[in-house]
This record gives structure tokens, C-alpha cells and sequence, in this order.
């Protein structure tokens, strides 16, 4: 058997590390509530954290809100004894109110006055004076740890002591671990129904009530590349994690279900008859999009931490050409089947500097520029065609169903410039 290709990280030329421009880990509240139908995302923040989310979810300002910030202004050290009181008459207000609410998050932020609080406590406190009723746990969105999409893993990992155990005679079943559109879920749950899988859950789950078991007979596939910690805490309760890509695009959706179908014994006859037709749809989708993306040179900045996965689909299945693909962290424990997938001659970064990187960008005139949304415009400016990565997030684009939407999300940018440029 040959050895997987693992390109190496920091390809030369050197790449030079340092700051990146990337949202907080505050962003993901912005799916994850409306993922779990009954939790309320309580943030403890400033005036930033309270900004950052409403325009973020700004669309859904219509919508009975499920999230909120507890602004706190700078006070000393004295001021301190006084916000646990704040914390709890807020927290009580609000459940007085909304008893809909099952599940509580306090979520940390990173401006000074919020570190001083022991918000893990604050939640303890609060979970055992609130209850059977409500669940409060707590965990950290702060720009200073989490990047956005690590806002889901921290909530996640925050979640994974509060599941049940798996009785030790279950028979095994399997976790789907990472926030997917319900649709999208409903398209997977079905997939392995047909291929036998009798026992399928899915973190996080819909309603607080319904946390799924785990224990030493549960298999876990990651549906999303960004949740390292919740993946060690997950193998910590005795779960074993099976290695696959992500179910990005028609390939990476077959690898991804073929790793489950392998470890419950499903028969390759049977797996080719439950896949065949998604996977013919799949491809049929995303070649109505290849002739706008075969050959065009993609250089991706660090943002959403799909950005592998997403290079290995644009090259494997559209012959796009990723020049130079750059991740806020590279796991390579949970990307190695990924990274083994990706054309060789492209430069792979971890964390690269943002004006170096810029410096890049700029002398190579990619075709398409993968970015932040607060890099978009100024290279936009520049005459750059950009995507914003935050809309992967945001967008069904798992599975079968969704790869032509996902091809169509990278060719879209390039046919509006060809438009502009008529
Ligand atoms: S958590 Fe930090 S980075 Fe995020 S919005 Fe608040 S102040 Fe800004």
C-alpha cells in the first residue's frame, strides 16, 4: 500500500506565522441557536460582543431571539462580588419569561472585565439553584481563544459531560458530531437507515432534552473539521472516532459514509446500492459548474478551518487549481484522509500573517480569493474576485444533495465579475 501524500505545512517559500483576521468564536451562536431549538445563548460581554452578534444574526432580528448579551462596563476588582449578583437577577429575569428556554449558555467573551469572572462557577451556581427545568452550562466565544468556528467546538465540548452514558451492553451506535441544517441532517439520518445503521444520534441535538448517549460502544464521525476538542472530550467517555474527509461535495460525502459503513460490517454491495444514486446526483450538479471553475487558480486566506477539505473538493471534483490554502490550525490527526486527497504544488499554511499573506494574494492574482468578510472588499477593490468563507457556515452544503449548491457557491462570484467585465 503506498503512503498517503501529506503535503507539508509551511511549504516553501516559508510562510511566515503571525496575526490573522478572523471572527470570535461569538459567530457560531448565530447557527448554533437556531440548531438546538430550546437554548438561549446568554453572552457576557461589551458593547463589541453585543454589536458583533446582532449584526451577525441581523437577519433574524424578526424572530423571537434565542441569544442576547449581558454587557458589563469596566469596574475594579471591588465591583466584582456585585456581577455574580447581575449575572444571576439576568439569568432569573429571563427564565422567568421565557420558559420555553431548556438550556442555558453562558458564553465568555475576551474584554478584560469578563476574564476576571469565573463564568464555569457563575454556571454551577446558577444550574443548581434553577433546577430540573433548565440546564446552564457555560463556555468561551472570546476572540481570544476561539476563532468562529471553534465557538461551535468549545459549546460542543461543553456539552459532552452532560450526556447520558451508554449502558456497557449497548449495542454500537453511531454520533454524528457537528451543527449540519436540519435538511441535512434528515438526508444523512435516512442514508444510514437504508444502510442498516440502527442506531444513529446526532450532537448537537435538536431539543436540550434529546442529548444523545455515548459510551464506550459509540462510534463518532466528525461532519464538521473544526471540532478537535470536542472530539478528545468525546474519546475521553470511551467513544472511538472513526478517521474520514468531511462530507463535503459527492466524493467526500461517499468517503464519509463509507467510514461508518465500514465499522458496523455494512457489505460493499450493499453501500453501492444505497449511495449510487446520490452519488450520480452529485455529480451531475457539480459538473453543470465545472467548466467555470476547471483550471481557475483559488488562494484561500485562514477563516472557517474548512478550508482543506473544501481545496481537496475544488481540485478533485471541479479541476479548480488551489494555490495556496491557509487554516487558522491544522489538526492533522483529524484532516489526515483529507490532506492525503489534496493535489500536490500547493502551499499549505497554518496560520500565516495576515499582511505577508496579503503581500502574497496580491503578486499572485488568484482567479478567486477565498476570505473574511473584512478582507472581501478591499480586495474586491483591488480587482480581486472574493468569497466570503463565513457563508459556508451559513449554507447547507454537506452531502449529496447539497454539492451542486456548493459548487455553485465558488462559481458564482466569478460569473458576476465576467458579467461586470461585459
Ligand atoms: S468576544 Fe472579543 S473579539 Fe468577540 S466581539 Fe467580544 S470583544 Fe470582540
Amino acid at each position: 500500500m503506498n503512503a498517503p501524500f501529506v503535503p507539508p505545512v509551511c511549504a516553501e517559500p516559508p510562510v511566515k506565522r503571525g496575526q490573522r483576521e478572523v471572527f470570535c468564536g461569538l459567530t457560531s451562536i448565530v447557527w448554533l441557536h437556531r440548531k438546538i431549538q430550546d437554548a438561549f445563548f446568554l453572552v457576557v460581554g461589551s458593547r463589541t460582543c453585543a454589536h458583533l452578534i446582532q449584526s451577525a444574526a441581523g437577519v433574524m432580528i424578526f424572530a423571537e431571539p434565542r441569544f442576547a448579551t449581558a454587557i458589563l462596563e469596566e469596574r475594579d476588582l471591588a465591583g466584582l462580588a456585585d456581577i455574580d449578583e447581575e449575572l444571576d437577577r439576568a439569568a432569573s429575569r429571563l427564565l422567568e419569561r421565557r420558559q420555553d428556554i431548556k438550556l442555558l449558555f453562558l458564553v465568555a467573551s475576551c474584554p478584560s472585565e469578563v476574564i476576571k469572572i469565573d463564568l464555569v462557577r457563575a454556571a454551577a451556581r446558577l444550574d443548581k439553584r434553577l433546577g430540573a427545568n433548565v440546564r446552564v452550562l457555560s463556555y468561551s466565544g472570546s476572540g481570544v481563544e476561539t476563532t468562529f468556528t471553534q465557538g461551535e467546538d468549545s459549546c460542543l465540548a461543553a456539552l459532552v459531560p452532560e450526556l447520558p452514558a451508554e449502558p456497557a451492553s449497548a449495542a454500537p451506535s453511531l454520533l454524528v458530531v457537528g451543527a449540519l441544517a436540519d435538511v441535512v441532517e434528515d438526508q444523512f439520518a435516512r442514508l444510514f437507515a437504508e444502510l442498516g445503521l440502527a442506531d444513529v444520534r446526532f450532537l448537537p441535538m435538536r431539543r436540550a432534552g434529546a442529548m444523545p448517549a455515548v459510551g464506550p460502544n459509540t462510534f463518532v464521525l466528525l461532519a464538521q473539521p473544526f471540532l478537535a476538542e470536542t472530539a478528545r472530550v468525546l474519546e475521553t467517555r470511551g467513544a472511538k472516532r472513526l478517521d474520514a474527509p468531511f462530507p463535503l461535495g459527492g466524493e467526500g460525502t461517499t468517503l464519509w459514509l463509507k467510514a461508518a459503513a465500514d465499522a458496523f460490517g455494512v457489505s460493499s454491495r450493499r453501500f453501492e446500492d444505497v449511495t449510487a444514486p446520490g452519488r450520480a446526483r452529485a455529480e451531475t450538479a457539480v459538473a453543470r459548474h465545472a467548466p467555470k471553475l476547471a483550471g481557475k487558480r483559488i488562494f484561500f486566506f485562514p477563516d472557517s478551518q474548512l478550508e482543506i477539505p473544501l481545496a481537496r473538493f475544488l481540485s478533485r471534483e471541479l479541476g479548480a487549481q488551489p494555490i495556496e490554502v491557509a487554516q487558522p490550525y491544522i489538526h492533522r490527526g483529524l484532516l489526515a484522509e483529507e490532506l492525503a486527497l489534496l493535489p500536490e504544488g500547493l502551499r499549505l499554511s497554518e496560520g500565516p500573517d495576515v499582511e505577508t499573506q496579503l503581500d502574497r494574494c496580491r503578486a499572485e492574482r488568484p482567479d478567486l480569493t477565498v476570505c473574511g468578510l473584512g478582507l472581501a472588499n478591499p480586495l474586491e477593490a483591488e480587482g480581486l474576485t472574493t468569497k466570503w468563507s463565513i457563508e459556508l457556515l451559513f449554507t447547507p452544503i454537506q452531502g449529496y444533495e447539497q454539492a451542486g449548491d456548493l459548487a455553485e457557491l465558488f462559481a458564482r462570484p466569478l460569473v458576476r465579475r465576467s458579467r461586470l467585465e461585459v
